[in-house]
């Protein structure tokens, strides 16, 4: 690779950014990782290696990208904001060709890449904060499950993805999370490892995915069952299933307390949900 940048440094990124005629935008979350420590923690989490393939979200001005395809791994990017597309492009990652730059909105390009290409072995990202959980829930939704995902995101979000059942903190995106993969939130990194800093704390989280909870073919009715489960966290399981006409029949069928929250249900009760739903 030719392009030799500091990404530890707020004036060479001013620097760059400034030569190319571009200001960095609030509205795309991007916050730049400028510690050289929290990329190689964040990249050995991947563990990229020859042969290996990675989809990076954001790659901003490609710190991370450039950690993971020093590993050897294959990257096809996602950026969103076209000014960095023009640097990656022509001044960074150009004449690497185990550098794919997918130019636009991931949640608008993915799944012609995933049509086109296949399920990643690894998703790797510092994701935008604005659209982080979005782009997993996304992801999820559709069935498309690397066998690893390595995500800083606002802590928040990570402990709601790596949530335990009953807690507070569980919610639709823990289900969805959790039906196929095991979370561990790894580390925390400070306001200081990002330029500029952002306002909320930030988390490493690593997915490994393993047997699926769901039985095949469920997913499309779980996805809608915890969407609809989850549409007014304070009311009852029975409340929020209410458009579904016969929802105390389902409930019975299920062996379900209609008075319970939907954050009381396990992901095994709302799989036994979608199966009396489907029979009723
Ligand atoms: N990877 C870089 C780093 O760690 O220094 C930048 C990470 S920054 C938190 C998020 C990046 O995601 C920015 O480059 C931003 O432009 C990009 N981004 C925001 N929304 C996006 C979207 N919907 N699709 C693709 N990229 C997006």
């Amino acid at each position: 690779m030719s392009w030799s940048f500091n990404y530890d440094s707020p004036a060479a990124i001013k620097g760059v950014l400034d030569e190319n005629g571009l200001v960095m935008s609030k509205k795309f979350g991007q916050n730049f990782l400028i510690d050289t420590h929290a990329r190689a923690r964040l990249a050995a989490l991947a563990a990229p290696r020859e042969g290996l393939r990675i989809w990076e979200i954001g790659p901003g001005l490609g710190s991370l990208t450039s950690s993971l395809l020093d590993g050897g791994a294959s990257v096809t990017a996602f950026e969103i904001d076209h000014g960095f597309c023009r640097i990656l492009r022509d001044q960074a990652f150009g004449d690497e060709s185990r550098f794919v730059l997918i130019e636009g909105d991931f949640l608008k390009t993915w799944e012609a890449v995933l049509a086109r290409n296949g399920v990643p072995d690894v998703l790797c990202s510092n994701l935008p904060y604005n659209v982080g959980s979005v782009c997993i829930a996304r992801i999820l939704e559709s069935g498309c499950l690397p066998p690893l995902m390595v995500f800083t995101l606002q802590t928040e979000v990570a402990q709601r993805l790596a949530a335990s059942s009953d807690s507070k903190d569980w919610s639709s995106l823990s289900m969805l999370v959790q039906a196929d993969y095991d979370p561990e939130i790894c580390f925390s990194l400070s306001g200081s490892c990002f330029y500029p800093p952002p306002n909320v704390s930030s988390s490493v989280i690593v997915l490994r995915r393993r047997e699926s909870l769901l039985p095949e073919g469920l997913r499309p009715v779980f996805v809608k069952m915890i969407r609809m489960l989850f549409s007014k966290k304070r009311k009852t399981v029975k409340n929020n299933l209410s458009a579904m006409g016969d929802a105390s029949v389902v409930l019975r069928e299920a062996g379900i307390d209609p008075s319970l929250r939907p954050e009381n249900l396990s992901i095994n009760q709302v799989v036994s949900l979608c199966q009396a739903a489907s029979k009723v």
